[in-house]
């Protein structure tokens, strides 16, 4: 058993067989002091998160969340949600429905805990074994502290019985009086146990008269602890040399376990909550690194055989400072709702904040972290550079689009959605020739997820493909600024090819010969690629050289034509989504801007037959039109 003989209080009557040994191997490692492999246990872990609900989630929350929620997956054990909401005064109202929704949202589901709709879901699970369902709840609840009131109490009045603890009668003034007078003196503030010596019967009295009290718990000496982080930690005095001081110089920290009001401190709560639902490792920030030797005096003076602690460093930016609203730290609904990052991402970026693997990529799926996690915990200040986190991004965008499925479903639509707030529907059916709008960015998305952080920039990077006015700047070949350029710094070594605008022009409209039945990426690349070589085979330098220069000349031309030289897609894909009509149509404004011709092709290019002749010759007399050529 985890225990000694000491059992104050009824627990839970049934406890599943998981939990039972996976305490019984945590206590059996720290007893026997057998050295443990730090990086993962070895027995099913039971680990909770325990927000507050004064705050919403932010980063490093939803990393500690995350690396307790992957020491039990990653162990077989179950992932609690625990909410502590014992500071009323400081509650938000809508933070305990936000943060469920964003532990959902990236992906963070418990086994057991709370849920914001039904104060008494907990009761849901209270006869199922092993995780809760179906929203949640478990054979361990109520999961939120303002329900346990009661077994607070009862916990801490046990401690008095068994002197661990006594009832401190002291008023306001007096202790504001002794935090005073230390401060003057130049001592830490601390208490001097005036009522220690208050009879147990005694103090039950003017309890029971209504006499305001707070109980504290008698500590002399915090223990060390063996953290999973940091190794060997804590301090170890709280009482400094009494005999040298005078009485009220004395100082003792005996903290606080139950307000004047009857309600718990955090420290209280979360030993008692910890040990009775069974957590055997608690994974949190640093900062409450200087509470564990108190927490452990309190499992101690319980007779209880604390959980493991880990407590993961704190994030701090590029600077060294800690996170601020300033520097991002903020909510993961600014991460989510306006910077559009995709929950994937959001959580490998998180994963990889002060952990590091052994894996080939960095990119890793919840699924995949749940695999490899390990406690290979950083110590020390994390720094978080958000340049990661874009990359991740765009990785997990081109996952998502490869992948295809139901999380690329909610991409398009989302994307959609977006367009369509953008512009207005009659503009966007005559780009959609008959197309959903759906198809249409499926498209879309598939040709340029290379670039995709989030929605507002793939839209302002592809906008050219929702609107038919182009708005062109003047066309200006590539060999025109080379020439410029090259004449400035007097260079004389790149010997530039100028291609004739008609021959672009001529080859640009060349390649709208191709019937609707064929008018893909595939087919659009290989006319393009046929080009190459067009203007002589002799193998001669300066013919590759005129290749090439034709090809990018060819290449900007098209760009230009078609998306008014804006980045996106590549050439075949931009005349694949926009379609036969409205590639020749801009492919035909583009002639008469720069060629002065409008009309041409235009007879044959709305309607699908076939050209009968659709070869070119080249004044060289090469073909040109590569696949387009009767086979
Ligand atoms: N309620 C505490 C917080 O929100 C949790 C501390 C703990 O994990 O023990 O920071």
């Amino acid at each position: 058993m985890r225990r000694n003989n000491y059992r104050p209080l009824a627990r839970p009557l049934w406890i599943c067989y998981q939990c039972r040994a996976a305490h019984s191997a945590a206590a059996n490692d720290l007893r026997t002091g057998q050295k443990r492999n730090r990086l993962i246990p070895k027995t099913p872990a039971r680990t909770r998160f325990a927000p507050s609900p004064t705050g919403y989630l932010h980063l490093g929350s939803i990393r500690t969340a995350l690396f307790s929620f992957l020491l039990a997956k990653r162990t077989g054990g179950q992932f609690i949600l625990r909410i502590e909401d014992t500071d009323k005064k400081r509650t938000i109202p809508d933070a305990e429905r936000r943060l469920q929704d964003d532990l959902r949202w990236v992906g963070l589901q418990w086994n057991e805990g709370e849920y914001y709709i039904g104060l008494d879901v907990w009761q849901l699970g209270r006869n199922t074994k092993g995780s809760a369902g179906p929203d949640r709840g478990g054979p361990y609840g109520p999961y939120r502290q303002s329900q346990r009131t009661a077994i607070y109490q009862s916990y801490a009045h046990d401690l008095l019985t068994r002197g661990h603890s006594y009832r401190c009668f002291c008023t306001p003034e007096r202790l504001d009086m002794l935090a005073r007078h230390r401060s003057q003196i130049g001592l830490p503030a601390g208490y001097d146990r005036k009522c220690i010596d208050i009879r147990l019967d005694e103090a039950q009295e003017r309890a029971a008269k209504g006499e305001t009290y707070v109980v504290r718990l008698m500590v002399d000496d915090y223990p060390k602890f063996d953290d999973l982080v940091y190794g060997k930690t804590g301090q170890i005095a709280s009482s400094i040399t009494k005999n040298k001081l005078d009485f009220m110089d004395r100082v003792y920290d005996d903290p606080i376990l139950l307000k004047s009001d009857g309600c718990p401190t955090y420290h209280l709560a979360s030993v008692v909550d910890d040990y009775m639902m069974n957590i055997t490792h608690v994974i949190r920030g640093t900062e409450w690194m200087s509470s564990t030797p108190m927490h452990i005096s309190l499992y101690n003076a319980f007779n209880w055989t604390p959980p493991r602690f880990g407590h993961v460093p704190l994030l701090v930016d590029e600077n060294g400072q800690k996170l601020s609203k300033r520097n991002a730290d903020i909510d993961i609904s600014f991460f989510r709702d306006q910077q559009g990052i995709l929950p994937s991402a959001l959580v490998n970026f998180a994963a990889l904040l002060g952990w590091s693997h052994s894996q080939k990529s960095d990119v890793l799926l919840l699924q995949d972290l749940q695999q490899i996690f390990n406690l290979k915990i950083t110590k020390g200040n994390t720094v978080v550079s958000f340049e990661k986190l874009w990359f991740l991004q765009k990785a997990h965008a081109q996952r998502v689009v490869v992948t295809g499925g139901a999380e690329f479903k909610n991409m398009v639509t989302k994307v959609s959605e977006a367009v369509e707030r953008q512009w207005p529907r009659n503009q966007l059916e005559s780009i959609l020739h008959g197309r959903t709008l759906f198809e249409y960015i499926s498209l879309l998305l598939r040709a340029d997820a290379k670039s995709y952080t989030n929605i507002e920039a793939f839209l302002s990077r592809n906008n050219t493909f929702f609107t038919a006015s182009l708005n062109r700047p003047p066309y200006v070949a590539t060999s025109s600024k080379k020439l410029s350029s090259s004449a400035e710094t007097s260079s004389s070594s790149v010997a530039e090819i100028h291609v004739p605008l008609s021959t672009l022009c001529t080859a640009a409209i060349a390649l709208c010969l191709v019937p609707e039945s064929h008018w893909t990426a595939e087919t659009h690349r290989l006319n393009i690629a046929s080009y190459n070589g067009a203007v002589d085979k002799s193998g001669a330098k300066e013919d590759l050289a005129a290749d090439r220069a034709f090809e990018r000349e060819l290449y900007h031309f098209l760009r230009w034509a078609l998306s008014a030289g804006a980045p996106g897609p590549g050439i075949p894909e931009t005349m694949e989504i926009l379609g036969r009509a409205e590639s020749i149509r801009r492919l035909e404004e583009a002639r008469g801007l720069t060629c002065g011709m409008t009309k041409s092709i235009s007879g044959f290019a709305h309607n699908n037959e076939r050209p009968k002749d659709p070869s070119r010759k080249t004044n060289s007399g090469h073909t040109w039109m590569g696949s387009l050529a009767p086979r």
